[in-house]
């Protein structure tokens, strides 16, 4: 057997499962791949692709015979697409959230790579031969000469064949013909920027920090300087300048020659922020990779193949952005740190900005996260010393934060039965005002679509969604019912399916109702609307945005996605139409989310040299989210709601943990879990685990499967980890089911 390989490659093989299998190094091509390398393999009678976890000289399955071990077949990326402390990254998010290697994986390498490259991100280069002596070509036929030509006067004597003059198949034609004999090599490699860096971009000029700024900046620089440094919690009002701090921090990381991360939620990766970013670094001549949810998968694969070739050394993304395979990450920041969508709500289930706080412990480099809401969860950290605090409390341009009415739905005059009308008295009056001076209006509502729901006024029932326990909102421009969480439709009903009565009409409103009723009460007003509807098409909120920045609206209705980011300084008045919209969800964390929301769309208000005011809409404005949201109170909002957190034994003072089955049979998929919770109670008193009862999810129903939840909470994660592992090995549960799993959760529905 001295013949065969003695180096094993254990690979996780990209399948639908758990799947880690041995192989061996291909005697024709000895060299060991390194650990990280992306190959294909045979599995059964096909071939699959994996990635190398891990070598070996013994097969990791003990017995196994040598020769029953196949070898690989080639790799199909030149360098490792994993480097080792993104594979220990990796490790950590499969053990803690849960997730099969697979889904890990799949995370950190786009679908582009492990297809092994994408025909519109990948350019053909020819390489001339180092042995090829130039009195050769003389001999060559003379295109054949042309081409041997143009590649010796070439830098490194190699072109991309778009650079060589004449039809690209007849050159590619000669030059594979010239490969069988040896004189030049034809490679296909990942194009450059898809983006094209462009050349227009006109550096910004950068702002003098501010003595607040500046403590903050040189806070950063201290954390440089250390081999560990704990993550540092940025907490600034809204306009406070945090941005600055974070290029001030980024741009002193890659002057050194490491490479700078910058996470943002989703939503406020606009086009706006994009160029405002590349303007900021363009001086450094270091490359800026953007990725975000828009990018094709070529598009996609150019920018990871840019990172991992190490031309771009800023990297700006989405929560995914987190796993960027940079080499000598020097800072993570995380923007927004306390946006919920920082948390993936399928496999692997992990957050953002939990995963970038260890991804920095890793490297050993400083996590900033910035907020002016900051999330419990760092707060807490702040106080039990692991993480630093630096406050930014007065906004750069020296404004005050806006003044903050709060007004009382219930007492809006209304006719008898009927809602109260959509703009309350006040509300109604401050926006005539903006309307005659020429300023702007931002109006929130956290609901798209016309109506709620369409209900019937003789036996009181809405039409609800047949897949999803969940009414159909009315979407009048498209004249259809719409479930907003399967997207069934529907025609809108005439009479009402339960009882026959055609009494029916569209009650509680959203975003389009809005701007059909500022149409009518304004109607010389300049009106948009921001939506997912609105905006389907790409580019399209990018022209909403500029029509809005130049003066061409006057009022902007919109969902979350103009909550935060945004900066209009001819805004002076936001108005919340309905703010406790959010308070109604069983949630633990709905008064945070509230208080949060409220205080980043006030932040929205009076970012000019003109005054801000907010007018916020309530039927119960006596919450203490919304009363200490009005006095931009934050750490009064975070005492009160940490002592209720810790009376009740939830996050931050406890981790959390979902286990949540599915399933179109509601009595077997109530029966799993019903079944689980006997031993998870019983070994969870041992473990300090507290296990609350199976009962159905807030949601009930979902894309026609039926969903149960139970709720874990203990000190320690990682024995949630362990009596979930424990539980679901112990009981067998019908394959009718689907159980997963979900740690710190973020959606309790
Ligand atoms: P935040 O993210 O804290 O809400 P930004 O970083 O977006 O605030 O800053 C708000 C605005 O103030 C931006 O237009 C930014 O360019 C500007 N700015 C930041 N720092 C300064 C400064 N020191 N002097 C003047 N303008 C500044
Ligand atoms: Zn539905």
């Amino acid at each position: 057997m001295a013949h065969l390989s003695r180096v094993f490659a254990q690979v996780a093989i990209d399948s639908g499962g758990e799947l880690i299998l041995d192989y061996r190094v291909p005697d024709e091509n000895p060299a060991k791949p390194a650990v990280g390398s992306l190959i294909s393999v045979p599995l059964g009678k096909r071939v699959a692709r994996g990635i190398v976890i891990s070598l070996s000289e013994q097969p990791s399955t003990p017995g196994l015979a040598v020769e029953k071990i196949r070898p690989y077949h080639r790799l199909l990326f030149p360098t490792p697409v994993i480097d080792p402390e993104l594979s220990e990254l990796g490790d950590w998010v499969a053990s803690y959230y849960g997730s099969s290697r697979q889904a890990v994986l799949r995370s950190f390498v786009p679908s582009g790579v492990w297809k092994g490259g994408v025909r519109s991100a990948m350019e053909t280069w020819l390489v001339l031969a180092p042995e090829m002596a130039s009195s050769e070509n003389l001999q060559r036929s003379p295109r054949q000469r042309e081409i041997a030509v143009a590649l010796e006067s070439a830098a490194e004597k190699q072109l991309p064949v778009k650079e060589i003059p004449g039809k690209r198949s007849s050159i590619l034609a000669i030059a594979r013909k010239m490969e069988k004999e040896g004189l030049l090599k034809v490679e296909h490699r990942p194009a450059g920027d898809p983006f094209h860096e462009n050349d227009d971009i006109v550096p910004a000029i950068p702002p003098d920090p501010n003595p607040e700024q500046r403590a903050a900046i040189e806070r950063v620089f201290a954390l440089l300087k250390e081999p560990t440094p704990h993550p540092l919690l940025l907490f600034g009002v809204t306009g406070s300048g945090k941005t600055e701090v974070y290029i001030r921090a980024m741009d002193a990381v890659v002057e050194k020659g490491k490479s700078a991360l910058l996470l943002v939620p989703e939503i406020a990766l606009t086009p706006q922020t994009m160029e405002r970013m590349r303007a900021r670094f363009a001086h450094t001549g270091k490359g800026v990779a953007m990725l975000h949810s828009n990018l094709s998968e070529g598009e996609r694969y150019g920018e990871w193949c840019r990172i991992v070739a190490g031309e771009a050394k800023i990297v700006i993304g989405p929560r995914s952005a987190v796993f960027a395979p940079m080499q000598d990450l020097g800072i993570i920041v995380v923007d927004e740190e306390h946006e919920p969508s920082y948390k993936q709500d399928s496999s692997p289930r992990y957050h953002g900005r939990d995963v970038a706080v260890m991804r920095g412990k890793i490297c050993g480099c400083p996590v900033i996260l910035g907020s002016a809401t900051p999330s419990l969860e760092s707060l807490h950290n702040v106080h039990e010393g692991k993480y630093h605090l630096s406050r930014l409390d007065q906004r750069v341009d020296g404004c005050d934060l806006p003044v903050v009415r709060v007004t009382d739905l219930r007492r809006e005059p209304r006719q008898e039965g009927a809602a109260p009308s959509i703009f309350s008295r006040e509300l109604a009056k401050q926006m005539r005002a903006r309307l005659d001076r020429g300023e702007q209006t931002i109006l929130f509502l956290n609901r798209r679509g016309y109506a709620r729901s369409q209900q019937c006024l003789a036996c009181g029932s809405a039409i609800g969604c047949p897949h999803c326990s969940m009414t159909l909102t009315y979407h009048r421009k498209r004249e259809q019912l719409l479930c907003h969480i399967c997207g069934h439709q529907q025609r809108p009903a005439r009479a009402c399916p339960e009882c026959g009565d055609a009494s029916i009409r569209a009650s509680g409103f959203g975003t389009e109702r809005v701007e059909a009723a500022l149409q009518q009460q304004f109607p010389k007003a300049r009106v948009a609307r921001v939506d997912s509807d609105t905006v389907a098409r790409k580019g399209r909120l990018q022209e909403l945005l500029d029509a809005f920045k130049t003066g061409k609206i006057d009022i902007m209705i919109g969902t979350q996605m103009i909550a935060k980011g945004l900066h209009f300084p001819n805004v002076t008045l936001v108005g919340v139409l309905q703010a406790d919209l959010g308070l109604q969800t069983p949630d633990f964390r709905a008064a945070e989310r509230v208080f949060q929301l409220l205080t980043q769309v006030a932040g929205r208000a009076g970012r000019g040299d003109l005054a801000g005011e907010v007018v916020v809409q309530a039927f119960s404005p006596e919450s203490p989210a919304i009363q200490f949201a009005r006095h931009q109170d934050f750490d009064g909002f975070a005492e009160q709601e940490l002592q209720m957190r810790k009376a009740f034994g939830y996050p931050p003072f406890q981790h959390a943990a979902l286990i949540l089955s599915r399933s179109e049979d509601a009595v077997a998929g109530h029966r799993a879990l019903l079944d689980l919770v006997p031993y998870l109670k019983a070994a969870g008193t041992n473990l300090q685990v507290v296990v609350g009862e199976a009962i159905p999810c807030p949601l009930e129903k979902a894309h026609g499967q039926f969903r149960f939840q139970i709720l874990l909470r203990s000190r320690s994660p990682a024995r949630i980890r362990k009596l979930i592992h424990d539980a679901l090995a112990a009981v067998n549960l019908p394959k009718t089911v689907i159980v997963v799993w979900d740690m710190d959760p973020y959606s309790l529905m």
